[in-house]
């Protein structure tokens, strides 16, 4: 059983605050060749819908002995 939890966030390029992703992935390579890239989401905060690419994404690892890790989207793969 995997000990590393990892959650995928998105900028919003008009507030600039992190959201979670509307889908998520188990890792950082199937996100990016999924079909989410390119795509656009509704950002929760202030309601634009924002651009998901790699430069506004990040992924956020929770390991089994609490540390976080943030892996950017861009330095991802
Ligand atoms: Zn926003």
């Amino acid at each position: 059983m995997a000990n590393v939890q990892t959650k995928c966030e998105i900028r919003c390029l008009y507030c600039g605050k992190w959201f979670p992703s509307p889908i998520q992935f188990g890792d950082a390579e199937s996100f990016f060749s999924s079909e989410l890239i390119g795509n656009r989401v509704n950002c929760p905060f202030c309601g634009h819908m924002t651009g998901c690419n790699k430069e506004n994404m990040r992924f956020v690892e929770r390991r089994a002995d609490g540390r976080i890790t943030y892996v950017e989207g861009k330095d991802a793969i």
